[in-house]
């Protein structure tokens, strides 16, 4: 079992970033963080029974709780749930938020993974992205997790973003191996409807999906050589690859990350957060107001019928890099993949983009490198 909690805030909204996330005022913080505990204390006793494996404080930007409020919530959960001994409970931090003290604060909550949102090492893509840190920040930050003894540390990155180069992006891969952390998650830029960068760039955009050379923007053949550089600098460093976009050194994949993939239940506090429980998915509102009013009760309430269940188990096992288990589907849903997806699973064979070890469905190098179009069969 797996928790989710969402700390929708941030000290400034990033030019690209469509969360569900936004600057608010110190009274606003610690009214959601007693909310938070509300919606903990209500409804932990369902759980009872239940051992928590891993634990992600998402955001938004957690790091801007001040440290009585990260203890607040951290009391919580361990007060609340019982804890695997060995779980691993995940906060992300953005860089230019921390202190010696906060991350000692962290620590004795329990927090033994931490994600750091860098993006890039490049000064004039940090600015362009709208991103409050330097790169100097983040090597502060960085400094400081590692003294207080984190041992497991995520970057986040990102590539093709507008006027960023294939030397850009070397640079600043190579700047964050020197760090050796644990995981590196890589992703290309989606340039969301609603956000400044969408006024900015969809017509380059459109350009560059049309086949045409964009005009800022990396063009779709510079994107795909920033993904495979990122797969071969990273493989060359020790990194695996054990899901599209992520990479960690053996041992350090996100367990919190894999269940998502595998279909582990879940559940999400704070506002928007989604929850997977019994066969259904619903989320928590989104309106800020309602939330500190006490509306936790789930919305969107989504019954998963045994189809979607299967194709989700495809659609999103295959995104790792062993892919699925023939045995865990048939433990699942009682029948063999190869009954439900005969036709689909011998047209990707036939095209190389899915391999069958025996045991397993996975995709081949070329099925990763065009995993949107693969995907999708499924759904
Ligand atoms: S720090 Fe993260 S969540 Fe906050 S605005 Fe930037 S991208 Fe969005």
């Amino acid at each position: 079992m797996e928790l989710y909690i969402h700390i929708p805030f941030c000290i400034k909204k990033c030019s690209y970033c469509d969360f569900l996330s936004a600057p608010a005022n110190q009274t606003t913080i610690s009214e959601y963080i007693d909310c938070l505990e509300k919606q903990i204390v209500s409804k932990a006793p369902s759980f009872r029974g239940k051992t928590i494996d891993t634990v992600f404080i998402g955001g938004g930007t957690p790091s801007v709780l001040l440290i009585s409020q990260m203890e607040q919530l951290m009391n919580c959960i361990q007060n609340h749930f019982v804890l695997a001994k060995d779980a691993e409970i995940s906060m992300e931090v953005n860089p230019g938020t921390l202190t010696k003290e906060k991350v000692r604060a962290m620590v004795s909550g329990g927090i033994n993974r931490v994600s750091v949102g860098l993006q890039s090492a490049q000064e004039q893509e940090l600015q362009l992205l709208g991103r409050i840190h330097t790169y100097e920040d983040f090597l502060h930050s960085y400094e400081l997790l590692r003294d207080a003894g984190i041992r497991n540390i995520n970057v986040d990155l990102m590539s093709a973003l507008p006027g960023q180069t294939i030397e850009t992006y070397e640079k600043t891969l190579r700047q964050v191996l020197t760090l050796h952390p644990e995981h590196i998650s890589a992703y290309s830029l989606i340039i969301e409807k609603g956000t400044p960068f969408f006024e900015c760039y969809a017509e380059d955009e459109a350009l560059r999906d049309a086949g045409e050379i964009p005009k800022i923007l990396p063009s779709e053949e510079q994107e795909r050589d920033m993904y495979e550089l990122t797969g071969k600098l990273l493989s060359d460093y020790g990194y695996e690859r054990y899901e599209i976009s992520n990479y960690a050194k053996k041992g350090y994949a996100c367990r919190h990350n894999i269940g998502y993939w595998t279909g582990k239940e879940y559940y999400g506090f704070g506002l928007g957060a989604a929850s997977y429980i019994d066969g259904k998915r619903f989320c928590n509102t989104s309106d800020m107001s309602a939330y500190l009013m006490g509306d936790f009760a789930p919305q969107d309430v989504q019954q998963i019928s045994k189809k979607e269940s299967m194709a989700e188990f495809f659609y999103l096992g295959l995104r790792m890099t062993d892919g699925v288990a023939k045995s865990e589907f048939v433990q699942r849903f009682g029948l063999a993949a190869e009954t439900v997806y005969a036709d689909v699973l011998s047209e990707l064979s036939a095209q190389q983009l899915l391999e069958d070890t025996g045991t397993r469905y996975r995709l081949t190098s070329f099925g990763r490198d065009v995993s949107n179009q693969v995907l999708y069969r499924f759904l």
